[in-house]
C-alpha cells in the first residue's frame, strides 16, 4: 500500500492553509505536554526524532517513563564494557542497569527530555512473552505510579511503542498497562494514545489494527495516523536534517551493542491512534501538526 493513500500524512497537504498559526504562536499558545511510557531505557530512539521536534521546535514538554530497570541488555556489550573501563565478568545486573539510566539520562538530554521517572521492575532480557511482564513486575505500583503521574500531569498525549506481535513482549505489556490507566480518565479528560513505530518510507505497508487477543490495543486505523521522516531538515540549518538527532541517541545507548548497528536504518516514525484515547483525539494532535508544517519543514518524498 502507498503511504501517499493515507487519510493523513506529516504535514499533509492541508496543514498548510492555515496562516493564523505562526510557529511563535503556537509556542506561546498551547505547548503540547506529552508522556512516552515505554520498558526499556533506549526505547524512546523509536520516536527520538519526533520528541526533539515537540521540545525544541514547538517548545511543548516532554517527560519519559521507564518501566524495567534495563538489567537484562547485557548481549552485545563488550564494546561499551571496553569503553567504561569495565570487565563483563564482574558487571551485574544491578551495574548495567546504573550504566543504562546514565546513558538515557544523556540521549535523554539531546532530545530534550524534561523528567525521567524509574520503575525498576525487572529486565529479564528478550522474550516475545506478553504475560511475562504481568507475572513477574509488582503491578500495584506500575499502576500506581502511572495513574498518580497522569492525574498531576495531565498530558495531552501519551506515547508508547506499538505492540505489534514480533516486538518485545516489554513493550506489548507496557503499552496495555498504558492503555488501561489512560482507559481510567473520563473521555473528555482522557489523553490522546499514540503507538510509535519506525521504519521505512516504502515499507510501512504494515498495518496494524490491533494485538490479537487484546482488542483494547485497537487503532482507529490500520494505517499510521501521520509519519514523519527523519530526513527533513531541521530549523537550525537545512544542509542537516533530524537523522543526526536520533544517530546521537542510539550512540548514547553504548551498551547496547546491536542496537548501534541502527545507524541510518529507519528513515521514518510512525505514529497509530489508540480507539481507546479521548474525545480530544485529533484536537490535540492535528495542531501540532500545524506547529510543526508552519516551520515549512515539507520532506521530498511527501512533497511528491
Ligand atoms: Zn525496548
Amino acid at each position: 500500500m502507498m503511504m501517499s493513500s493515507l487519510t493523513s500524512w506529516w504535514p499533509g497537504p492541508g496543514e498548510f492553509a492555515l496562516p493564523e498559526l505562526s510557529g511563535i504562536m503556537a509556542k506561546a499558545a498551547s505547548p503540547v505536554k506529552v508522556l512516552l511510557v515505554v520498558a526499556h531505557p533506549d526505547d524512546e530512539s523509536e520516536c527520538a526524532a519526533t520528541i526533539y521536534r515537540i521540545t525544541h521546535e514547538v517548545g511543548g514538554v516532554v517527560d519519559q517513563l521507564v518501566v524495567t530497570d534495563g538489567a537484562g541488555g547485557l548481549s552485545f556489550s563488550a564494546p561499551a564494557l571496553d569503553y567504561y573501563g569495565l570487565r563483563r565478568s564482574r558487571v551485574t545486573g544491578k551495574e548495567l542497569s546504573r550504566l543504562r539510566r546514565g546513558e538515557l539520562l544523556r540521549a535523554g538530554k539531546i532530545i530534550g527530555i524534561r523528567h525521567h521517572y524509574f520503575l525498576d521492575q525487572k529486565d529479564s532480557g528478550f522474550t516475545l512473552d506478553v504475560d511475562e511482564g504481568l507475572r513477574t513486575w509488582d503491578l500495584p505500583r506500575v499502576r500506581g505510579e502511572l495513574s498518580s503521574l497522569l492525574e498531576r500531569e495531565r498530558y495531552d498525549v501519551v506515547l508508547t511503542l506499538l505492540p505489534t506481535s514480533d516486538t518485545h513482549g516489554h513493550h506489548k505489556t507496557v503499552a496495555l498497562l498504558a492503555l488501561e490507566a489512560v482507559q481510567a480518565f473520563p473521555d473528555s479528560s482522557r489523553p490522546v494514545l499514540m503507538g510509535v513505530s519506525t521504519g521505512s518510507f516504502e515499507k510501512t505497508g504494515a498495518a496494524f489494527e490491533e494485538l490479537p487477543g487484546f482488542p483494547e490495543t485497537r487503532t482507529t486505523n490500520g494505517q499510521p495516523v501521520w509519519s514523519f521522516d527523519r530526513r527533513t531538515p531541521l530549523s537550525l540549518s537545512a544542509a542537516l536534517d533530524h537523522s543526526i538527532i536520533v544517530n546521537w541517541v542510539i550512540a548514547e545507548h553504548k551498551s547496547q551493542g546491536m542496537f548501534q548497528m541502527e545507524y541510518g536504518r529507519h528513515t521514518h516514525e510512525h505514529f497509530w491512534q489508540f480507539a481507546a484515547g479521548g474525545e480530544r483525539r485529533e484536537a490535540v494532535w492535528r495542531p501540532l501538526l500545524r506547529h510543526f508544517a508552519a516551520d515549512s519543514l515539507l520532506t521530498p518524498a511527501v512533497a511528491a
